[in-house]
């Protein structure tokens, strides 16, 4: 797994862990394709949210609470389009779910057990209090995860999202590269892409990729 990521990702892991990290995927029943997508601390890509209403295509986006705190206008504007967009928790601080990990990629980790529920549950609540609905998925910072994190994380009520194909590598690629991600998507297949990147070319690649797989007649689904 730890191969996968460093062809999928701009970044190298560093050469020595503290605490070994996995990065589990997931994939969907086929036909169907899910695409999830991250709102990390930062701002709201409007133009990737009208064009997802445009074409019809649905999404799975994860909240984190500080993202919700700073974007209201951009939650309104997804909570006016509930019949396309479903809601999952992406961690109350963005913080890596690996307890005593340091930081990866510049996040931060949790620093034990204790803060590590607290960033799942909080994340899980302030997504209930904002969208009406309870998530039962839960993403970390970074998409990797600590075993210890991966054993304790159900127990709080929550799945972990993992994903199969990573569309936009933290929304760092090109559009062209991003369009070209996509457009290779596979029935089954969970794809991870950013909506906190509003000055990013990538979400015009993702838009791009997206349509091309809806011409070719690939169904959207949510997480279930
Ligand atoms: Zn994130």
């Amino acid at each position: 797994m730890l191969r996968r990521s460093l062809l999928a990702l701009p970044f190298r892991l560093p050469a020595a862990q503290a605490v070994p990290l996995v990065e589990p995927s997931l994939r969907i029943p086929p036909p169907a394709v899910a695409l999830t997508l991250d709102l990390c601390p930062g701002g709201f890509d409007e133009r990737l949210c009208r064009g997802l209403v445009e074409a019809g295509i649905r999404a799975t986006w994860f909240l984190t609470g500080d993202w919700l705190r700073r974007n209201p206008a951009g939650l309104a504007l997804l909570l006016r389009h509930r019949d396309l967009f479903a809601f999952a928790n992406h961690g109350e601080h963005h913080l890596l779910a690996a307890p005593g990990a340091g930081t990866l990629f510049g996040q931060r980790a949790v620093a034990d057990v204790a803060a590590l529920r607290a960033e799942v549950l909080n994340g899980a609540a302030l997504v209930e209090d904002c969208t009406g609905t309870l998530p039962r998925w839960y993403r970390g910072a970074t998409g990797f995860y600590s075993r210890e994190a991966l054993a304790l994380i159900p127990s709080l009520g929550c799945a972990v999202a993992g994903f199969s194909l990573n569309a936009d590598a933290g929304a760092s690629l090109p559009a062209a590269a991003v369009a070209a991600r996509v457009a290779a998507a596979r029935p089954g297949d969970v794809l991870i892409a950013h909506g906190n990147q509003p000055r990013r070319p990538a979400a015009e690649g993702l838009l791009a990729g997206l349509r091309q797989l809806q011409h070719q007649g690939m169904p959207f689904a949510w997480l279930e």
